[in-house]
């Protein structure tokens, strides 16, 4: 499933065809959203912003399109007239004249209000996103500290704790903050909270930048210049089970946490 930062990147491509211009025409394949269409039809897109892994594309800014990718939605954008040639069913559409945004795939689409917005049952509940400028390391703190019974391996999946992390990330962060997923934010001492605070914006944030590379960019760029697949520098630890950590040269374990694969190094993550 595409994270917070794949679904950013995204939502930049849709902004870029749709912000701030009008919707010539507006698109639903689903019956009960069909009337709405006409609705949307000749009103500005104002903003495309992202709650985690949601996006809402916003109509003079009163009404949203929520959609929610899960496992199959993609978002297609197009700069020119036409679509793209994929076996894929078109769900929601929206075309200006720089362009369409095209969404296939996606199942969970909803036209909102913002009285609709708050009381949407998984945006009520999102926790901060680390995407948003507002999420500093110290609201991330409180965060820690307001979940703190939770083992981090599975809490690092929950939306409600924080917006937008998903498998990949909840690996690499706390890989990059040097703690074990069975820990809880109580058995961590004050320091090792702020660094798991500083490391999950610090990955996260580098995800959005990079399209989705976790290491750091002078790695990157030598790996790279020496002819490397993207593979072999895009982790620390997710995806390397038996692979020498980076760090430490310590073999990489492979478990599961929250029903989901769950990587990390014996060593530089002590239980
Ligand atoms: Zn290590």
């Amino acid at each position: 499933m595409p994270e917070g930062p794949e679904i950013r990147r995204a939502a930049d491509r849709v902004a870029a065809v749709l912000e701030g211009r009008v919707a010539e025409d507006v698109f639903f394949a689903f019956d009960r959203l069909a009337h709405r269409a006409d609705e949307l039809r000749g009103r500005t897109v104002t903003r495309v912003e992202t709650r985690g892994k949601a996006m809402l594309t916003w109509f003079d800014d009163d009404l949203a399109v929520y959609t929610h990718n899960q496992l199959y939605g993609r978002w297609f954008v197009r700069k020119r007239a036409g679509f793209p040639k994929t076996g894929r069913s078109l769900r929601f559409a929206v075309h200006t004249d720089a362009g369409a945004a095209l969404l296939y795939s996606a199942s969970e689409i909803e036209v909102l209000d913002r009285a609709g917005l708050r009381a949407h049952p998984f945006l009520a509940k999102l926790g901060p996103d680390p995407l948003d400028r507002a999420t500093t390391a110290r609201v991330i703190r409180v965060q820690l500290e307001r979940f703190r019974r939770r083992r981090l391996g599975a809490l690092y999946l929950d939306q409600a704790f924080l917006a937008g992390v998903g498998n990949y990330l909840r690996s690499e962060i706390l890989f990059e903050a040097g703690v074990h997923p069975d820990r809880r934010p109580m058995d961590l001492s004050p320091d090792e909270r702020a660094s798991l605070a500083r490391a999950t914006n610090l990955i996260v944030r580098r995800a959005y930048q990079t399209g989705g590379v976790t290491t750091e960019a002078a790695r990157v760029r030598d790996l790279e210049a020496a002819g490397q697949p993207r593979r072999a520098y895009r982790h620390y630890v997710f995806g390397r089970a038996g692979r020498a950590c980076r760090r430490c040269g310590e073999t990489i374990e492979k478990t599961e946490a929250a029903g989901r694969r769950l990587y990390l190094c014996p060593s530089c993550q002590a239980a």
